[in-house]
């Protein structure tokens, strides 16, 4: 077969059977949506924000992670690495990602998992055989599936057949959006789409440029876009908006009190519900594995005490104070150690 006719057959292969890069499932998961869910984290993000919680999905390609505590010090991969990208160090095997070109050699000749890749390509009719073991928790519990990231809508052909092909299996589907992308991406995906979980960061442009690197502006234009299309068409059934809920960044009242205005002031009758989403660590070794610096490392977690008074806050702009619901990993209050009596 000729180059441009092998082009053509993959090209046709990719319309018939369509792949999409994704970091993982994750079965059971009970915070995308109604009941009990599996959420389908597809990779490549347009967004950098601060306080990232998938630091292995924002990368549109798989990309490899070293964990030490597995490493057995065989330096098969070091010799193995066609690109020499790997080098033992005091500290472990170092990955030079300026020289390493994500051929994979290295995991797979690994023989004790201490080097794998995030993410894979895989088939949307991959997914749905996995998606399927799990079908009667869906059944029992009001669940379904999530498409959620990074971003589904950086792989919109992707997205689609995997929705549409969901929907055909008769299953509940959300996406979760960051809502940068085009409105025609958003809306191609809205036919098999049962509910969205719309983020909004922050409202004003800058500051949500300084929290994320870019402004709320087509964000916010494209979460007005869809409320009046559920209104003229009913799609997506159901809208709920998140909020992460971040220390020195998105947890403040003036930040909370403006993402409410603009809720009840622009899209009241549309959304179902504000979920406020506690920043938690628990990917801090993600980015030792990948080798990043996280500048939200030494965040403390969020108190009990000012979720309660950021979700009060919530309650009394809204003016439905059911509509507010709080979740994450929150600090509890420190005992104070009780003297008193004689002494
Ligand atoms: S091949 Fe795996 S176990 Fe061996 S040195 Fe490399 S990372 Fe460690
Ligand atoms: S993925 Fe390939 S190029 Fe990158 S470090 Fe591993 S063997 Fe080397």
């Amino acid at each position: 077969m000729n180059r441009a006719k092998g082009d053509r057959a993959v090209k046709n292969e990719n319309m018939i059977f369509p792949r999409g890069t994704v970091l993982r499932i994750q079965r059971m998961s009970v915070e995308d949506g109604p009941g009990i869910r599996s959420t389908v984290f597809f990779k490549g993000c347009p967004l950098r924000c601060a306080w990232c919680h998938n630091p292995e999905s924002i990368s549109n390609t798989p990309e490899i992670h070293w964990e030490g505590h597995k490493c057995i010090g065989c330096l098969e991969c070091v010799n193995a690495c066609p690109d020499h990208a790997l080098s033992s160090t005091d500290n472990g095997i170092a990955i030079d990602r300026s020289k390493c070109k994500g051929c994979l050699t290295c995991t797979e000749i690994c023989p004790s998992t201490a080097l794998e890749a995030y993410g894979g390509t895989m088939t949307a009719s991959g997914i749905i055989r996995e998606i399927d073991k799990d079908r009667v928790y869906y059944e029992k519990s009001g669940g379904g599936v999530t498409l959620s990231g990074g971003e589904p809508t950086l792989q919109p052909a992707f997205a689609r057949a995997l929705l549409k092909e969901l929907k055909e299996h008769g299953l509940h589907t959300a996406l979760d959006t960051c809502g940068q992308c085009q409105w025609e991406t958003l809306e191609s995906l809205m036919p098999y789409t049962d509910l969205v979980l719309f983020d909004v960061k922050a409202i004003a442009p800058e500051q949500h440029k300084d929290y994320t690197g870019v402004t709320s502006t087509l964000i916010l234009e494209n979460l007005l876009k869809l409320s009046e299309f559920m209104e003229s068409t009913g799609m997506p059934g159901s809208l709920w908006i998140r909020t992460p809920v971040i220390p020195d960044h998105t947890a403040n009242p003036v930040n909370i009190r403006a993402i409410g205005t603009f809720i009840r002031e622009k899209l009241i009758d549309r959304v179902e519900r504000w979920d406020l989403c506690a920043f938690n660590k628990l990917c801090t070794h993600k980015y030792e594995g990948l080798g990043i610096e996280w500048g939200c490392r030494d965040l403390d977690l969020v108190a009990e005490d000012e979720m309660e008074r950021l979700a009060g806050v919530a309650r009394k702009v809204l003016e439905k104070p059911d509509m507010v619901f709080t979740s994450g990993q929150l600090e509890k209050p420190r005992l104070s150690l009780i003297t008193g009596g004689k002494g």
